[in-house]
This record gives structure tokens, sequence and C-alpha cells, in this order.
């Protein structure tokens, strides 16, 4: 047994320390000393003969604190070992709040005999201190609670949850039954994540981590679900330096990663868009200049009208027809330019165009910079889309050919009329003054007269056949060699004949044997002799050549009447055409020459005029005889 002194200096010490007796798993208080009474507050009188029990249930601990201490002085005993116990939560009375950690130090003492052995206890302030700073604040322990990210204290290396909030909590979708429990015990999906090994370096290096945006497989709801978040670790030290416990923050950011998501892809597709606006303006503008060039190509006036019927476009056919540019034409509009005559009733056709939508037709005339009107045909049709007229699109078709064909038509139809009628009439007139007659000389004057105006009628209803057989590419020639001079004197003769007034003068004539439709040939040089004849009523010389130049032969008819302006001479060949003068001076129809082309043409020849108004004319032509 232990000696007074021995006794006294074993106690005498700062920290408390008590003196147990063990029977079985009961420990009862054989001696406290004055560390142990003064910090119980208990200085007067002592609690030998104690549980310990009573001791300990009267400080608060926690039962696992109690189960492990009672094992621990258990086992203390049996292997007869000194053992520590850490961690051991007490408050002890005068530390007033809060409790302390203490590291219980806890040494078997066996009696002589062996039995029953004692326990001396001694309760030291632990160093190594647990962290326990927020659990001993409940008003911090309410503002972390409160604090609107979540926020959890991972402790050890198993890090052990040690606090956690509400928050943290909903952003796991765990409950608070996981405090206390390892990270990859309460949350096992991390295990292959990146997040376990994040928090080891840090435990290890103490250096903070932070990440935003990081994607965690998290189970919510009974599935692994990816959640966006902005986390950061920050390393927690005890009183030695050394990092015992992690403060984790975090934010879930999956709606604003979400968000931003969308937006990128809002932006991306915005862009695309873009793309394809600008590319489609880029088309639209080659498309633009593409029918601009087209529209100015077409050889007609192309223009366009607002849904008002305002003139907003004109290509440059119009330009150059007016002699003004386009924004001339269109700040004038077409009044300026249609005819005074025309204007009320093109007018009249275009509002009501406008008003119905329905197609718009007129003609008109239209003034050009060289100050002439030109017949036109202009039409509009509307450009409708889903409903809504948008514009008009319109043309004017120069018509001036075909209308003055039409007027020659015209003019053609009264002088043919004319033309046949005349020599009718006569003949007529001649048969009523033959039955009246008895003398029969005085019949021979008119039965002559008769005959040249049945002639007549017979030439001019012959040229009206050609000109139906030419036009329907009917007329058969007949190709065979002839004697060509034989046949330019007959026909001089019979067309002197015919002509009294003038001297046919056949000046030179080439002997040479022609292969071609001699009536057809004939009729060529007719038609030129009697012209020549018509065209000079003053009566004078007609001169008549033929020579050979290389292998064509040139025949030329020259006489010295009125002559050809020089604009009339390309047009003479064409059918019904007559020198705007003439056309009541002279019979004929003007199909003459339009025949005598055809034939020359046939014949693989050709003819041409030189002429002098006032002077006379010479109409040539040419024929191969090679
Ligand atoms: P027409 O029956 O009118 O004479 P043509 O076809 O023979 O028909 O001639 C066409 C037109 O050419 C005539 O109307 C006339 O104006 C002009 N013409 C033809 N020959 C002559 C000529 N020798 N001198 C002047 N004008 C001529």
């Amino acid at each position: 047994m232990l000696t007074d002194a021995l006794f006294q200096a074993l106690f005498n010490i700062s920290s408390p320390r008590i003196l147990l007796s063990v029977h079985g798993r009961d420990f009862k208080i054989i001696y406290d000393n004055e560390a142990f009474r003064s910090a119980s507050l208990n200085e007067t009188f002592s609690i030998a003969g104690r549980s310990i029990w009573d001791l300990f249930n009267a400080g608060n601990c926690s039962s696992d604190n109690l189960v492990l201490l009672e094992n621990t002085l258990i086992q203390s005993v049996e292997l007869k070992q000194t053992l520590f116990l850490y961690d051991f939560d007490y408050q002890f009375a005068a530390t007033g709040h809060g409790k302390t950690c203490w590291e219980l130090e806890i040494i078997p003492i066996e009696n002589e005999n062996g039995q029953p052995p004692y326990i001396i206890l001694t309760l030291k302030l632990q160093k190594k201190q647990k962290y326990t700073g927020i659990q001993q604040h409940p008003e911090l322990l309410n503002i972390v609670s409160h604090i609107p990210i979540g926020l959890c204290i991972l402790s050890g290396e198993t890090m052990v949850l040690e606090i956690v909030n509400e928050k943290m909590l909903n952003l796991w979708d765990r409950n608070d039954s996981i405090q206390g429990l390892p990270l990859l015990e309460f949350m096992p999906e991390l295990t292959d994540q990146v997040f376990p090994k994040l928090l080891q370096q840090v435990y290890t290096s103490g250096i903070a981590f932070s990440n935003r945006g990081a994607v965690v497989q998290l189970v919510v709801g009974g599935r692994l679900k990816s959640v966006y978040m902005d986390f950061s670790y920050t390393p927690l030290k005890n009183s030695d330096g050394v990092t015992d416990s992690i403060l984790v923050m975090a934010e879930d950011v999956t709606d604003n990663i979400m968000g931003l998501q969308r937006e990128q892809q809002l932006a991306e597709r915005l862009t695309a868009i873009n793309e394809e606006l600008s590319f489609s303006n880029l088309e639209l503008a080659e498309n633009e200049s593409r029918i601009r060039f087209l529209l100015n190509a077409l050889p007609q006036q192309v223009w366009t009208a607002d849904s008002a019927g305002l003139l907003d476009y004109v290509n440059q056919v119009v330009c150059d027809d007016f002699g003004f540019d386009v924004a001339t034409v269109i700040g004038h509009g077409w009044q300026k330019f249609v005819h005074p005559d025309d204007l009320a009733e093109s007018l009249e056709k275009w509002s009501n165009a406008l008003e119905t939508g329905c197609e718009y037709v007129t003609e008109f005339r239209l003034l050009f910079q060289d100050g002439n009107y030109r017949w036109f045909l202009s039409r509009a049709i509307p450009l409708i889309e889903n409903g809504k007229l948008l514009l008009w699109i319109g043309t004017n078709t120069n018509i001036e050919l075909q209308k003055s064909n039409e007027q020659r038509k015209d003019e053609f139809i009264s002088i043919a009329s004319h033309e046949l009628k005349t020599p009718l009439t006569s003949i007529k007139a001649f048969n009523q003054l033959i039955q009246r007659k008895n003398q029969e000389h005085a019949l021979d004057g008119f039965i002559l007269k008769s005959a040249q105006n049945i002639a007549r009628l017979e030439r001019l209803i012959k040229d009206l056949l050609d000109v139906t057989k030419i036009n329907a590419g009917k007329i058969n020639y007949e190709l065979e060699p002839f004697d060509f001079r034989k046949m330019l004197i007959e026909t001089i003769e019979n067309v002197q004949l015919t002509a009294p007034d003038h001297t046919i003068i056949l000046e030179n004539a080439v002997e040479i044997s022609c292969l071609g439709d001699r009536y057809r040939l004939e009729q060529v040089v007719h038609n030129f002799l009697t012209n020549a004849v018509k065209y000079s009523p003053d009566g004078q010389k007609i001169i008549v050549k033929s020579t050979l130049e290389e292998n064509d032969l040139i025949v030329s008819v020259q006489d010295f009447g009125i002559g050809i302006a020089e604009k009339d001479r390309k047009r003479l060949f064409e059918r019904y055409y007559r020198v705007g003068d003439n056309a009541m001076r002279f019979e004929g129809l003007g199909l003459g020459l339009f025949i005598s082309s055809e034939i020359l043409r046939r014949h693989q020849g050709n003819f041409w005029i030189e002429s002098e108004p006032g002077y006379g004319s010479t109409f040539f032509f040419r024929l191969p005889v090679g």
C-alpha cells in the first residue's frame, strides 16, 4: 500500500486526479485531489464514496463517452496497463459553461493479494483538441445554419462530417442523420470523383482550394444527377497549426450555368442566324444585282411601282429612251412622257388596276429624247404575297413597228381596193361604150383600152398572188438555161410599147446564157423598167446596161425621175413599202420590189440602188452565172 508521503506526492498535482476502487463494473471514488475538488467547486467536502457514474453523469457526459470510459477502465484493469482515453468531453462546475475536452489517464494499481484493484484516474486538459469551436457556440451554429450557401466541416483524414448546415443538406439531398459519418460513407457516389482527392490534398497541404461551376455527380431523389457547383475547401488548423479539418462551402449554380449555357446556345444560335442573315443578305444583294442586270439586259422598258402605284424603279432602257437618269424618271413619273392624247385613258386604266389588283394593259405613245413619240404596249401585274399586294412589275414594249405595219396594212387595203377598182371601172365603161357603138372602126380603140386595163388588173392580181405564195414559201422556180440578152431586149420592147413618152436605151447587153427561171427574172427586169417609167413622170430616157464582172452578171436600170431619199432606200424591198409622198401620186401596191428581191434571193443574187432625190435612180441587180 502507498505510504502517506508517497500518496501526497501522487495526488498533489495541478490536474484533477481521483482514486477509484474497482468492484466488477462498479468504480467507486475513494479519494479526489484538491485540483479535482476546486474544479468541481466542491472544496469543502470530498466526494469520496460515490460512484464514478454519479460524477460523470452530472458532468453531462455523452452516453458514448461513458461507455468508452467504462470499457477502458475494465480493459486497463484486465490488461494491467496504463491506458489513455482522448476526446473526453466533461464539464466541471468551475468552468461555468461549455465542455472541456480531456485526456484521461487510467493507471491500474494492484493490491498485494491482487484483489480488489485500484485505479488512479487523471483528467488532463487535452492538448490536441478536437475541433469544437463552433459547437461550443450555439449562436455561431445558428448563424451557420442560416448562411445561404452550403457549409460543412469535415474532420480528420476520413473526412468525418462534424457540422453541416441545412443548405448543404438540401444541396446533397441528405438529412442530418449523416452527421458524424465519414464523407464516402454518406456520399459513396463521390468515390470515383475528384473531390475526395482534392480534400485529401487540402488536408495534407493545408492550402485552400476553390473552383467554380464544377460538375458533381450526386444521388438526388435516388438518381445520379449532374449538379454544377461553386465550392471552396478551406483548411482549419488546430492550436499547433496543423490542419485537422476542412471547411467546405458550396453553392448550387446549376440554374445559372444552365442559364448561361442557354444564353450561350442562344448567342451561338443568334450568331448562326446573323451569319445566315448576312449570307442571305449577300445572296439577296447578289440576286438583286443579278436581277438588275437581267432587267437592264431586257430590250424592253421594265419598271416597278409600290402598292400605292408610285413608280419606284425603272431599268436602263427607260433612261436611254427618255434621256434621263433613274432618279429623274422616277421623280417625273410616266405622265411627263405619255402623249397628251393617250394620258387620260392610261391613267383611268392604271387607277382601275390599283383598285382591283387586276392586270394593267394599255397602249400609249411615249416621248423619246429625240423628240418623237413612239407607240408602247404597257402591261403590269401585281406581286401578291400572303394576300398582300407588295408591288407592281411592269413592262413597256415598243410596238411602233406593229403600229406602223397595221397602219400600212390599212393603207394597203385602201390602195389595193382603189387599184383594183380603177381598171375595173375603165373596163366597165369601155364595155358600155362598145355596146352602144355600132361602127366597127370605132370599137378597136375601146377594145385596146379595155385590154390594157384587163392586163393591168391581171398584173395586180398576179402580184397579190405572188406575195401570198412567197409568204407561204410556195413559189416554184423552173431553172433552165436561157439567153439573157434576148430576154432583156424583149422585156424592154414590151415596156416601151406601154411607155410612149419614154425612151428606153439598152446601152450594153452581154451575150450570155443564164441558168434560171426566165419568166421570174423577166418579172424583175419588168418591175425595174415600169418603176423607172412610173417614177419619172416627165418622160425622159431610161438607160439599161448589162455587164459581166468576173462570174457575175450586173444589170442596171437608170431613170432621171423623182429619185429616192436615203432613209427610204433600205426599206423599198419590204412588203407594202411605198415612199410616203408617192402613195397617192403613183399607182401601185408596193409589192413589185418585194417580189423582185425574193426572186433574186432564190437565184443567189441581190440588188441595190443608187439615187439622188430629184435627179433619178439607178436600180442594180447581180446574178451569179458561173
Ligand atoms: P409600187 O407598186 O408602189 O411601185 P414597188 O415595190 O415596185 O411598188 O416599189 C416600191 C416603192 O419604191 C414605190 O412605191 C416607190 O415609192 C419606190 N420606187 C420604186 N422604184 C422607184 C424609182 N425608179 N424611182 C423612185 N421611186 C421608186
